[in-house]
């Protein structure tokens, strides 16, 4: 059957310990779009990338990529050879190593980090570092050790680390935490120019940032999604403005 979406999940549940982190989830993403999901802490938003990506099983529920693969049934290893690739909250880079030893050992293709250490870079390895380093705004850098650099830097590096995975979804958590307002700009820029290239999913908090870099919003609150659109349409939601600031309805308690 012939399906639109690069990636659905359809009334995914799951509870932790009789807590339902996620509830009747259904989320549609189309090839080459970018995505927001804002939602308060403890939304769900984390756990929705981990059933993305295999690291937590949905205890109901489908998460169907591409035409034709249930996620469910793949782990983690799996689902990340099929192109999907997150990038977590905190950095993590190779410290000791240097900017371009850090895309290099993540190339696509390539095997153990040992072995790619000891292997000389060919010249289409030595082209595609320069092209995601320059990306990612680190070609000045690229010598650097990677320890050495600050935090957006850091950040920066990782999503490079993941672009050279070639991904065709890439998964995004909170990537402006502990940024500066110029690093966050950075930031914005960088994943716009990623829209078209690759299917992107970036969680965030900062509203400032929502708004620079969104196309589509998605509010997810009590592991559900409360409402979607463009930022004007989902700030400006009853529902939403609630959520965000705590405001209760007559009749609440
Ligand atoms: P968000 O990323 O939107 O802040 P999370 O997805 O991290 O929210 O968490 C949603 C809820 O699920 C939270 O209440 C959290 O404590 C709970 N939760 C998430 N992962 C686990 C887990 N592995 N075990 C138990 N509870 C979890
Ligand atoms: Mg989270």
């Amino acid at each position: 059957m012939n399906r639109p979406f690069l990636l659905s999940l359809e009334d995914v549940n799951k509870t932790f310990d009789g807590f339902k982190a996620i509830s009747n989830l259904n989320l549609y993403l189309e090839e080459g779009e970018l995505r927001v999901i804002i939602g308060p802490n403890g939304a769900g938003k984390s756990t929705m990338l981990d059933i993305i990506t295999g690291r937590t099983r949905p205890d109901k529920g489908k998460v169907e990529y591409g035409p034709d693969t249930d996620l469910t049934r793949l782990n983690e290893y799996e689902i990340n050879r099929l192109g999907i690739g997150r990038k977590f909250q905190t950095p993590s880079v190779y410290v000791n190593h240097t900017v371009e030893e850090n895309v290099w050992l993540s190339l696509e293709g390539k095997r153990g980090v040992f072995a790619s250490l000891f292997a000389r870079k060919t010249p289409a390895q030595r082209t595609r570092i320069e092209e995601v380093l320059s990306i990612v705004g680190l070609l000045p850098h690229a010598k650097r050790v990677a320890g050495t650099m600050a935090h957006g830097q850091k950040q920066w590096l990782e999503i490079g680390m993941l672009l050279a995975q070639n991904p065709r979804l890439l998964l995004v958590d909170e990537p402006a935490a502990g940024m500066t307002d110029e690093e966050t700009a950075k930031t914005g820029e960088l994943l716009m120019s990623l829209e078209g290239k690759h299917t992107i999913v970036v969680i965030e908090h900062d509203m400032a940032f929502v708004r620079q870099i969104a196309r589509k919003v998605t509010v997810l609150h009590q592991g559900t999604v409360l409402c979607e659109g463009s930022v004007d349409q989902v700030q400006s939601d009853e529902r939403v403005v609630e959520v965000y600031l705590g405001r209760k309805k007559k009749g609440d308690h």
